[in-house]
Parts: structure tokens; C-alpha cells; sequence
């Protein structure tokens, strides 16, 4: 049986873990949550990262710091994960939903612009299979209309875009602030985890504060006032240590992680590619200003019908591809308060995307028979014809 993710220990997590429990403190904001912060800090170029329990989490306390008030529009791609909308829907915003390229799920910077109006403050590019959006384009319209700029990286990590002038920066250190996830399924893991990354020091203080629930209790932790209380709007953000420490070791290995992956990929990738050749199904595209982080492998089927005949050819040996995001303009709680909207090339993506099994522990010999059994699907096509 191949699942479609499996959770990986690769280092000293467990060694981590004790050493956090035996230092005497698990909660927030110790010894390894401050490595972690440095490590991003360091290797990306992140302005101030805070970790949090989720990349939603972060979210939720980008949309507090970009003050959203009721009414004010938020621009989210219409293919992606409910968290890049739900995060600024509980602060009362109206979600203005925009169609992905037809070839690639990422938003449409074209698609942005069209739905910009006086209420937007706003956009949030979602860097779908941690492949960068057009940053540019979106930066300029920000600049451009004055709004914000949140970056849903979940999928992102260890992936950059190239500017015109030949610049190139991580994702997630463009935007004013971008959320990473390290739920078990992406690249770097800690069960459920995630960073708020602020790239304007502007926001510094107010984002401690938020995490902190509402308190200035980190100003106090670093003696910089001699008491603490209420001061802001708040939730509780941060993660435990424990986390934290699993966090850490993952960390420590990210560039063999990263290796083992970009293998993965390109294994499939060349694989498949006589099926592209043949019109059977499209792989993915990477732009010329993006990497490839390896966040995932998909494939493009034909149709609907087709797609779902091929999850079961897979599954009946016992192999678990899945597809996912039903367009959240067509979702129940969307439709409950708007009418429906034609999303086009999202909808294309949600009828037609299939995701191929991909985790560190994923056995080159396990992958070949993957990619041997979706020959052998296309091939019976092909016979019948
Ligand atoms: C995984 C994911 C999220 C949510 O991450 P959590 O850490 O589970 O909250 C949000 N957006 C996108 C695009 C994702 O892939």
C-alpha cells in the first residue's frame, strides 16, 4: 500500500523533544523557538518571524495586523485552501474571489487587477505547489491601489522568485507578511505548526502582542517594561516547545530533505513526460521567474471522468492519489450569502488536478511501480481505441 503522505522523522526530533521536557519548560517562546526564528531569519532573509501553531493561525494574525474592518474586500484565488479566506472572513471582510492562469493554478495577476476596487486592502497570493506567483506584477499592484500584500506560502517553503532586474528573494519575504505551514503534510513538518513572517518592522511590536494574547508579555519577558497586561487584540498563536523542538531538527535537515524531494520530482517528471507527449495529461510548468521546491507532484487529467477512472485503476492497487480544493466561490458556506461566480480555470483545476503520492520516505521502487501502473492505465486507453 502506498498512502499519499506519511509523516518522516529525520534528525534529532525525538532527542529534541526530551531535551526541551528535561529543560524545564514546554511552553511558548523558548530555547528551540528561538532558534527556529533565527534559522528563518537567517537563511531566508524574513525580516522577524514568529512561530505559530498553523500556517491558518498566521494568517489570522496577518489579518489583524492589516486592520481589516467590516466590508473591506480581501482578493484570494478562488483554487485554494479555505484558511486563505475563512482568516480574513472572521474579521468581517468581504472575499472578492479571482480565477487562476489556464495553465497554472496560481491567481492571474491580470485577474487581480479586474476585481480591484475602492474597498479592497487586500491581496493574497497563494504560492500553489510552492511555486511563486508573478510577484512583480502583484507587487506593483499594491503599490499601485495601496494594499496589502499577504503571502499564503504554506506550500513555499525553500522556494524564491527573480525579479526583472535579475533579484532574487524567497518566497515569503515579499509580501508585508506571508504564513508557512508544517502540517504533515508539506516539506518541513511538526504535526501542526507555522511561521507569521513580517517583512515591515512596522508591524514588529503589534505582532508579538497579537500572539501573545493581546498582552506585551514578550516586551516583559525581555525586560523592556516592568510589568505586563491587556493592551491589544489577541489569541493565543504560540506553539509549545515541544513543537517547537520537532521543529528544530527538521530544520537541521532541510537542504537533505529538500534533495530527496527535488528527486522525487524530477523521477515523476521525466517518467511522465511521454504522456504529456502523447496528449494524455499535462505536468506541471514551472515560470521562468520561480523554482521548484518540491512541495508536490501533480498531474492534469483530461477530463473529470478521466481523472476519477484513473483513481480508481490506482487505488484498486492499492496506490492513494488525491485531488483537492473545490472552488470556494462554489463552496456551501460561500453560496450561503453570494451568488455564484464563473471561475473557469479554477473549476478546470478542481474537476481535472490529481496529486501523486510524495513524502520523504517515498522508495524509488515504490515510485516506479506508480509510474508504471499510470502507463499501463493510458496504454489500456489506448488499446480500446
Ligand atoms: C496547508 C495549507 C494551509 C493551512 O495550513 P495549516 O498549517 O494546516 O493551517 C493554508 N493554505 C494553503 C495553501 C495550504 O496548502
Amino acid at each position: 500500500m502506498i498512502p499519499f503522505n506519511k509523516p518522516f522523522i529525520v534528525g534529532n526530533e525525538l532527542k529534541y523533544i526530551e531535551e526541551a521536557v528535561k529543560s524545564g519548560k514546554i511552553s511558548g517562546d523558548g530555547i528551540f523557538t528561538k532558534k527556529c526564528h533565527a534559522f528563518f531569519e537567517e537563511k531566508f532573509g524574513f525580516q522577524k518571524v514568529l512561530l505559530t501553531t498553523s500556517c491558518t493561525d498566521a494568517l489570522e494574525m496577518a489579518a489583524i495586523l492589516c486592520d481589516i474592518q467590516q466590508g473591506d474586500e480581501v482578493i484570494v484565488p478562488s483554487y485554494t485552501f479555505v484558511s486563505s479566506a475563512n482568516a480574513f472572513v472572521l474579521r468581517g471582510a468581504k472575499i472578492v474571489f479571482v480565477d487562476s492562469y489556464s495553465d497554472n493554478p496560481n491567481m492571474d495577476p491580470v485577474e487581480i487587477e479586474k476585481h480591484i476596487t475602492e474597498k479592497t486592502k487586500v491581496i493574497v497570493p497563494v504560492h500553489y505547489a510552492g511555486v511563486a506567483c508573478d510577484m512583480e506584477k502583484i507587487m506593483n499592484l499594491a503599490k499601485k491601489h495601496n494594499l496589502f500584500v499577504v503571502e499564503d506560502a504554506a506550500q513555499a517553503i525553500d522556494s524564491y522568485y527573480t525579479f526583472s532586474d535579475g533579484t532574487k528573494k524567497a518566497l515569503g519575504s515579499i509580501g508585508d507578511f506571508a504564513a508557512f505551514s508544517f502540517h504533515e503534510t508539506k516539506n518541513i513538518i511538526s504535526g501542526e505548526g507555522g511561521i507569521l513572517v513580517i517583512n515591515n518592522p512596522t508591524y514588529n511590536t503589534r505582532a508579538e502582542i497579537i500572539r501573545e494574547k493581546g498582552t506585551n508579555r514578550s516586551a516583559f519577558f525581555r525586560g523592556e517594561v516592568n510589568k505586563y497586561g491587556w493592551v491589544d487584540l489577541g489569541s493565543s498563536f504560540l506553539p509549545s516547545e515541544i513543537l517547537s523542538a520537532f521543529l528544530y531538527a527538521q530544520l537541521e535537515n532541510l537542504d537533505i530533505i529538500q534533495q530527496k524531494r527535488i528527486r522525487i520530482w524530477e523521477q515523476y517528471y521525466s517518467n511522465l513526460m511521454p504522456l504529456q507527449e502523447k496528449g494524455f495529461i499535462k505536468l506541471p510548468e514551472i515560470p521562468s521567474y520561480a523554482t521548484n521546491n518540491a512541495h508536490m507532484f501533480y498531474v492534469i487529467c483530461r477530463s473529470y471522468e478521466e481523472r476519477s477512472s484513473l483513481i480508481q485503476y490506482l487505488k484498486a492497487k492499492d496506490i492513494h492519489p488525491v485531488f483537492h480544493y473545490l472552488s470556494l466561490n462554489k463552496s456551501e458556506f460561500f453560496l450561503k450569502d453570494n451568488s455564484p461566480v464563473d471561475i473557469p480555470n479554477s473549476d478546470h483545476f478542481t474537476d481535472c488536478l490529481l496529486r501523486l503520492p510524495f513524502y520523504y520516505e517515498l522508495e524509488e521502487s515504490e515510485q516506479k511501480s506508480i509510474n508504471s501502473l499510470i502507463h499501463e492505465y493510458f496504454s489500456s486507453l489506448e488499446s480500446q481505441i
